[in-house]
């Protein structure tokens, strides 16, 4: 069997699905310095940095704040694994396709899903969470912050902390797409535990999942038996937070720390603020050159938009499958397509970290208006990239 080395692959594919998003070179090199032992004293500085970045993207004092071993989902599956007991009643907030992957989680771990089931597209609010809390006692809420399958923008999170402290659960966040893209501030809105992913706006590509648990929560933890071996905090915590005592659990992916450190190095030196707004701007501009192109927000409420995600119904007409394989094909362009009850009839277009740029964003609209043009969709192919300029040209804009 003869197989080209897999360097020798080249091709440039530009993501703007709903994640991964594209890796800048930095990270793509650090991953490919030589593999240390995870165990090496020179590793262990790199290990802590990462821990230390993390903390100040994940706007926390935790100690226990690490990148666990898989996806996103590992960081749902380490939460759920050691958070949630058989016997516990667990809200949660079903708004989209994550939503419901947790509740699913919830119940494969033995304990009681009491769903709040909302029209995809919404949030909750903090009524409905007090409603929720007065018909049943609960143990935890957990929510999804960023709906990456409608694009929806959980608000009110400092409110709905305070009420899910009032009745002495914990409160458990799905971070996987907000964070590095919008502010996440863990202490400040009372978040007891929650993951994220490096493919999204961190622009690191697929592997970890930064968690992080506050000293309420990992009381929960301590002294309990995790009904799973690979994701329990227990022998966890003695590899990333025993200092000089660190004791192997499992073999940590190295390279893809190091690429994660990398990632977040970069995060920090842009600055979140100046990170967050480049977000919100390029938001605006996408979403007039959508707009402008025929496409229609399925968040109704503006500001329930998600920067980082747009997920949009499209122009009468649209055969979605074909015109976004001819995207991809002809303009190396990645576009989602709709997930879930939005599959067939909408497309997720990602702006996340470092594929949220104003070349990036009219590289993708003309691309866009070339292919509705062609098929006799659109009249004028540059009307997307157009009414972008429009919104960075307005001296009224923040940014
Ligand atoms: C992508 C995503 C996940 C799952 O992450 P994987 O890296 O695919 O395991 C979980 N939650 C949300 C909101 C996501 O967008």
């Amino acid at each position: 069997m003869k197989v080209n080395p897999t360097y020798e692959r080249s091709l440039e594919i530009h993501l703007h699905g709903p994640g991964p998003s594209d890796v800048p070179e930095e990270v793509l090199r650090a991953m490919s310095v030589p593999t240390l032992g995870h165990l090496d004293s020179e590793f262990i500085r790199i290990m802590d940095e990462t821990q230390a970045m993390l903390r100040v993207l994940y706007q926390t004092k935790n100690r226990m704040t690490i990148p666990t071993s898989g996806t996103g989902s590992s960081g749902m599956e380490t939460l759920v694994a050691n958070l949630v007991q058989p016997q516990d009643k667990v809200i949660v907030v079903i708004n989209g396709v994550f939503g419901g992957r947790i509740a699913d989680e919830v119940s494969r771990f033995g304990a009681e899903v009491v769903p709040v089931d909302l029209e995809w597209g919404t949030t909750v609010t903090p009524d409905e969470v007090r409603e929720v809390f007065s018909r049943k006692r609960c143990e935890v809420l957990f929510l999804v912050h960023a709906e990456t399958s409608t694009g929806a923008y959980q608000q009110h999170m400092r409110e709905i902390g305070e009420i899910v402290h009032q009745n002495g659960a914990l409160f458990l966040v799905d971070t996987v797409t907000s964070l590095g893209g919008i502010e996440v501030k863990i202490d400040e809105w009372g978040i007891d535990a929650a993951y994220s992913g490096t493919q999204k706006c961190l622009s690191v590509p697929p592997g970890l999942s930064p968690v992080t648990l506050n000293e309420r929560a990992m009381e929960k933890v301590r002294g309990r038996k995790v009904k799973s071996w690979y994701f329990d905090l227990g022998m966890i915590e003695r590899y990333w937070n025993e200092g000089h005592q660190r004791k192997y659990h499992h073999t940590a992916p190295v390279n893809m720390i190091y690429a994660l450190h990398e990632g977040l190095r970069l995060v920090l030196e842009e600055g979140l603020d100046t990170r967050f707004q480049r977000h919100r701007k390029n938001a605006a501009a996408l979403q007039a050159g959508l707009q402008a192109l025929g496409f229609t927000y399925l968040v109704r409420k503006e500001d329930e938009r998600l920067p980082m995600l747009h997920a949009v119904y499209l122009p009468d007409g649209v055969e979605e499958g074909k015109l976004r394989t001819e995207i991809r094909s002809s303009y190396n362009i990645e576009i989602g397509g709709g997930l879930g009850k939005f599959a067939g009839l909408a497309w997720r277009v990602g702006l996340m970290g470092y594929s949220s740029t104003e070349d990036k964003i009219y590289r993708l609209l003309n691309a866009i208006g070339e292919v509705f043009k062609k098929h006799g969709i659109a009249s004028d192919r540059a009307a997307g990239s157009q009414a972008a300029k429009a919104i960075y040209k307005d001296p009224e804009r923040p940014g």
